[in-house]
């Protein structure tokens, strides 16, 4: 088989499947609006949950780091990258959660790679949660390490794991609130028993952080959980990019002298480490965002509750509705669309097949007229 077969094949069959993947021009996208073509829709697929990718504080922080320090690191952060403004937004992030220590990635992606990539060596076993993100289970399949998964949120599944002896190390991976369901995990269930494994906790909160946890600090926070890796993303309620690694001291250290991902890349710019900075301060005071965001998700739900598609058990901004196939999925979101609403559909892999998703989220930034808007729409669309 030669490459242009290979990949004339593949492409054939994602298209057979409906399961085609389209980038779309958005002439302009804030948060709670969208337009593209042309046309303008109420924005229900944005992970800004509290809008901050638009607010004027982290606009100006990102401007007034451009310029303090120019547009771009111009060097890894071990040759002459690291600026003051991400060494200040690293102090900052280690004392809002409560570690000793964070370093700063370019995305959720390279740092999930990055700790894993790292951590994980021969005779080592992982052992991830079913529906852990794409970014962990991709680099603990190509790690030296053992990777199984246990059912998702299940911490009977995860016991009898631990259960196996392993010769080596465990690192135990899970999510603060999933990305496709919308649901949290048991941390502290998970935590517990990890810890009396003698294994370590990993745990991504890209879309915890900043939303749920007294001040935003996230899903661990709000339930009293201290993994030893916690990470943190800044696309979602950040509203900006980058992630962060929250860890102690030594494990600092460690990955200050061999991981990688940190060595050979470049630094993210200064002005948006700037930009993050401003963000933390508008997470730190943003109870008012939080209370928002939380009245929209609860009038969401209420009105939701009669629509003949099953709707996640979620308290999280991520309100899944479960449509079932691809093209059913996808004709409803093209109608939602039609009525102005524009909400994406998730079909496998990226979900388990047979559950082709609107995956719906809101933020602080929506009206209640919006949600409602959008409740009117989904009733229409199940009347047809
Ligand atoms: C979005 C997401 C990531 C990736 O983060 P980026 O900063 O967008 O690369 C990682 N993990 C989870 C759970 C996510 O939802």
């Amino acid at each position: 088989m030669s490459w242009q077969h290979r990949i004339t094949q593949a492409l054939a069959q994602r298209r057979a499947a409906d399961g085609w993947r389209q980038r779309h021009i958005t002439e302009e996208n804030h948060t709670r609006s969208l337009t593209l073509a042309g046309k303008r829709y109420r924005h229900f697929s944005s992970n800004d949950y509290l809008g901050l990718s638009q607010h004027p504080a982290v606009i100006a922080g990102w401007q007034r780091g451009a310029d303090i320090a120019g547009a771009g690191a111009g060097a890894s952060s071990h040759v002459t990258g690291f600026n003051r403004l991400h060494a200040d937004l690293e102090a900052q992030l280690a004392d809002w959660l409560g570690y000793s220590r964070a370093l700063l990635f370019i995305s959720g992606f390279a740092a999930n790679q990055a700790v894993i990539h790292l951590l994980a060596e021969k005779n080592d076993r992982i052992l991830a949660d079913k529906l852990a993100h794409a970014s962990l289970l991709d680099a603990a399949s190509h790690s030296p390490a053992q990777l199984r998964r246990f059912s998702h949120n299940d911490s009977h599944s995860l016991a009898t794991r631990l259960a196996v002896p392993c010769e080596g190390e465990t690192l135990v991976v899970t999510e603060g609130i999933f990305s496709m369901d919308g649901d949290s995990a048991p941390l502290r269930d998970i935590a517990d028993q990890t810890r009396r494994a003698e294994g370590w906790l990993l745990v991504d909160d890209a879309h915890g952080i900043g939303v749920v946890g007294e001040q935003g600090r996230g899903s661990c926070w709000q339930q009293a959980v201290k993994p030893e890796l916690l990470v943190v993303t800044f696309g979602k309620a950040f509203g900006v990019s980058g992630a962060a690694l929250l860890c102690d001291d030594a494990i600092a250290d460690y990955f200050l002298q061999f991981s990688r991902h940190l060595i050979y890349s470049t630094a993210m710019p200064p002005a948006q480490a700037c930009a993050l900075q401003a963000a933390l301060q508008q997470i730190q005071q943003g109870d008012a965002l939080r209370q928002r965001l939380y009245a929209n998700i609860q009038r969401f739900r209420a009105g939701a509750a009669s629509l003949p598609w099953k709707l996640m058990q979620s308290e999280s901004a991520i309100q899944p509705l479960i449509v079932g196939g691809n093209a059913e999925a996808m004709a409803l979101s093209k109608t939602l669309a039609d009525a102005g609403c524009w909400v994406s559909a998730i079909r496998p892999p990226t979900v388990p097949p047979g559950t082709a998703r609107l995956r719906i989220t809101l933020t602080a930034a929506h009206t209640p007229e919006d949600i409602d808007l959008l409740l009117e729409a989904l009733h229409d669309a199940a009347g047809r």
